[in-house]
């Protein structure tokens, strides 16, 4: 669709309105003029045609009277008698002067001219119109019209008679053109008389020029149309004839004719007038259209370039509130204000909840990742601080999530209250940047400040927080590093219980090393495992001397990080919640490994180790069990062994775990015992049958006075509640035989064996079978 402005649509309507009015106006007007002055024409033709005919009747009652009075003069009908030619002469002449008359003749009956007073009839000539002198003698006169020498006249003749026609008498006015102009004065008209014979003209008088009176003989009777008399110009005159006299094949014709301009003239007038009047209106209408366009399409026009300007995204200039006189436009005016502020305050709130967190309205992740960058870009020196809650989750798991939302929201807004820039990285993790860097000591003050006990509704929470610290741009010269080094500090701040601790690259070393173990033992247990195998270690009951024992204890081999010792990779595996995988597989290996042993001809029970998560896991003894079962095995074909530290972690809950695998039939222990500082109130309920101390306590127990009273003690805790002893880490055969006079029941060590294959321990078991021990000293 062609697209035109305001001003031209507004023009155009205009000059068409005006246009269309006008010539309808025109056009009507002419239609009712024409109509009227057609029928006045009409009428005023009429009307002068009985005019004229009034005329010339009157003229030929005057000749009739002229000619009587001339034929009844005695006189004139002795001499006519006599034929007395003077005397004949003498009256015509006189008479003729007397009455104005233009031709004056007398003709015998035979038709030949006695006298003439007018050279057009020339004496002892034959007269020109024989059969109208015959028709005259037989009715006693007659009149009518003649062209005698080029020249019209109304003629009378008369029997002169003795009492019997002795002659004719003839009397003739001629129609001149001053009787022409007299009757156009009457009758306002154009006359023209005109002789044809058999259609030629030879005779022509008009009031008109000699060419117009050609023409308006052919316009006679015709309908006048616009075309012609206003656009072209074409005809002047409306006309009508009729014929008056004929006498010898010679018609007279009387032309009457108006002149349509002069009809017209008023009309042409009015029209010239109306036309003047539109122009004129257009001309002001237009005048005002403009003004009128240019009042409505400059503010229109100004709205549309701020809407450009809005649809840019430039809507921060502010709007100009001009008022409008145009009612419309001024409520556009005001929409569009309106809307730029309603764009602008949503704009304002997207950008906010696109720089900030919903929940606690501190910066969120990307736009502190710019702030940061900026300051970095700057090179500030400046301390990022992480402040992360620790056991968030467990918050939200006890309290619900919405007091978990409570403390982000309180601890948030207490950071934030510290001034500088705060923000909310993920979960329960915040980063704040001081105005200026904190000491280390002001540091744990802080944190014992942000640590203070949350109220929410009624119910108490204790906050405890891991704080980690960066120093910008030494450790970190970019966001990204910055998050990324601090998710490692604050990991191994809540990992190492170290709750305040400062980024240092070694650090940043054992996480990577921590990484690639998930990574690389994710991978093995996902693959053949074939960079796993278990080693076993004989424990030797002491008091029979036998081996009847031994405990299952993981390797990893791993192709691309070497050999992993399990006290490293069995934490990751626990802190990465994979354990379970490890511990499945060490069983599966286990009981076939038992099989192995049990077709080798040995009897021996395997000791598992277990961790925390895998006591606690309720799938683990059906397991087991079925696991057993399917391949034939007892109970005692396996026993399982708890870290004491594990225990400690949530007795409660280790007591109930435990005591299941003892209604189950299974052997349990309480390994690395002394480390864990177990109590004695719990210690005696723990549904456990054996202590393995603590190989710290043993290794050198041959020499330690301190760590002999420490096993001691233990041997005797143990017995006073019915409970076997296992040292681990027996090197060597003092401690051995100290193990043995101090009836531990239980050794394992290196001095017996290190732990070995399970080709290896068969070998090694039908080697020493019947060693002795104690004696081998
Ligand atoms: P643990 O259960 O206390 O195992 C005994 C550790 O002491 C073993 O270390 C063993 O090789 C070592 N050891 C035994 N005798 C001597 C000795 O005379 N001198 C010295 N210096 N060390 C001796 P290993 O195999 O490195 O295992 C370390 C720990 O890893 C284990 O301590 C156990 O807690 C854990 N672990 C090993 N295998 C498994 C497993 O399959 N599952 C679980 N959950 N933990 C395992
Ligand atoms: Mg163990
Ligand atoms: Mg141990």
């Amino acid at each position: 669709m062609a697209v035109i402005t305001l001003n031209k649509s507004i023009f155009r309507l205009v000059v068409g309105t005006v246009l269309f009015t006008t010539v309808g106006v025109l056009v009507s007007m002419w239609a009712t003029t024409s109509s009227h002055a057609q029928k006045q024409l009409n009428r005023n033709l009429n009307v002068a045609q009985n005019v004229l005919t009034q005329v010339l009747a009157s003229r030929e009652q005057q000749l009739y009277i002229s000619a009587n009075a001339l034929t009844l003069d005695f006189p004139f009908r002795s001499a006519v008698a006599t034929r007395d030619e003077a005397t004949i002469q003498s009256v015509l002449q006189n008479h003729g002067d007397r009455i104005e008359a233009d031709l004056m003749a007398l003709i015998s009956l035979d038709g030949q001219l006695i006298s003439s007073t007018n050279d057009a009839l020339e004496k002892n000539t034959p007269f020109a119109y024989p059969d109208f002198i015959k028709s005259t003698v037989q009715e006693g006169g007659g009149t009518t019209l003649m062209l005698l020498d080029d020249k019209l006249y109304q003629v009378i003749i008369l029997t002169v008679d003795a009492p019997r026609p002795i002659a004719l008498a003839l009397v003739g006015f001629e129609l001149e053109s001053a009787l022409l102009a007299q009757l156009k004065n009457i009758t306002q008209l154009e006359i023209s008389l005109q002789v044809r014979q058999n259609a030629q003209l030879i005779f022509s008088e008009s009031t008109l020029k000699p060419m117009q009176a050609f023409e308006v003989f052919d316009q006679q009777n015709q309908e006048f149309s616009w075309f012609d008399t206003v656009l072209l110009q074409k005809q002047d005159y409306i006309s009508k004839s009729f014929v008056i006299s004929e006498i010898n094949e010679q018609a007279v014709w009387v032309v009457l004719s108006e002149n349509i301009e002069q009809v017209f003239s008023e009309f042409n007038q009015l029209q010239t007038t109306i036309s003047v009047v539109a122009f004129v209106s257009m001309l002001i209408t237009l005048i005002f259209g403009a003004m009128f366009s240019r009042r409505l399409s400059k503010p229109l026009g100004k709205l549309a370039r701020i809407a450009q300007r809005i649809s840019n995204g430039d809507y921060q200039k502010s709007f100009n509130h001009e008022q409008h006189e145009l009612a419309e436009v001024q409520a556009l005016s005001s929409a569009f204000s309106a809307m730029q502020d309603n764009i602008q305050a949503r704009e304002s709130k997207i950008i906010f909840q696109a720089n900030h967190d919903i929940l606690t309205r501190v910066n969120n992740r990307y736009h502190i990742e710019k702030l940061l960058d900026d300051k970095l870009q700057l090179n500030e020196n400046f301390q990022a601080i992480g402040i992360n809650i620790f056991g968030f989750r467990g918050i939200n798991d006890i309290f619900g999530y919405q007091s978990g939302d409570t403390c982000l929201r309180i601890l948030a807004s207490r950071v934030a209250e510290l001034g500088g820039l705060t923000a909310r990285l993920t979960g329960g993790e915040l980063l704040w940047v001081p105005d200026s860097a904190q000491s280390f000591e002001h540091l744990a003050l802080l944190k014992t400040k942000l640590e203070q006990p949350i109220d929410d509704a009624g119910v108490v929470i204790n906050l405890k927080i891991a704080i980690g610290v960066i120093e910008c741009p030494t450790q970190a010269d970019s966001a990204q590093l910055l998050f990324r080094r601090m998710n490692i500090v604050l990991d191994e701040a809540q990992i190492t219980r170290q709750l305040l601790l400062k980024f240092d690259p070694a650090i940043e070393q054992r996480y990577l090393r921590r990484l690639s173990i998930i990574v690389e033992l994710k991978k093995v247990l996902a693959t053949e495992q074939q960079e796993l195998s278990l080693a076993y270690q004989p424990k030797l009951n002491i008091g029979a001397n036998k081996i009847r024992s031994v405990e299952a204890l993981i390797r990893w081999n791993s192709a691309t990080l070497g050999f992993v010792s399990p006290e490293d990779f069995i934490t990751i595996a626990e802190q990465a919640g994979f354990i379970d995988k490890i511990t499945e597989w060490v069983i599966k290996r286990a009981v076939s490994d038992a099989l192995v042993i049990k077709a080798a001809g040995i009897e021996l029970c395997i000791a598992i180790n277990l961790s925390a998560h895998d006591v606690m896991n309720e799938d683990l003894l059906p397991f087991v069990v079925q696991l057993l079962d399917q391949h034939n095995l007892p109970r005692s074909a396996l026993s399982f062994e708890i870290t004491e530290s594990d225990v400690v972690k949530d007795p409660a809950k280790a007591i109930k775990h435990l005591s299941a695998f003892r209604e189950y039939g299974f052997v349990v222990a309480i390994d690395d015992f002394g480390t864990g500082y177990s109590s004695m109130a719990y210690l005696k309920n723990l549904p456990v049958d054996t202590l393995k101390v603590d190989k710290s306590f043993v290794l050198k127990l041959n020499t330690q006075v301190g760590d002999q009273h420490i096993v001691q003690t233990v041997l005797k805790l143990a017995k006073s509640f019915g409970m076997d002893v296992v040292a681990e880490g027996v090197e060597n055969q003092a401690t051995l035989t100290l193990l043995q006079e101090w009836g531990c029941e239980y050794a394992q060590g290196y001095h017996i064996c290190k732990p070995i294959a399970v080709s290896a321990l068969i070998d090694w078991y039908h080697t020493h079978i019947d060693q002795n021990w104690l004696e081998s000293l």
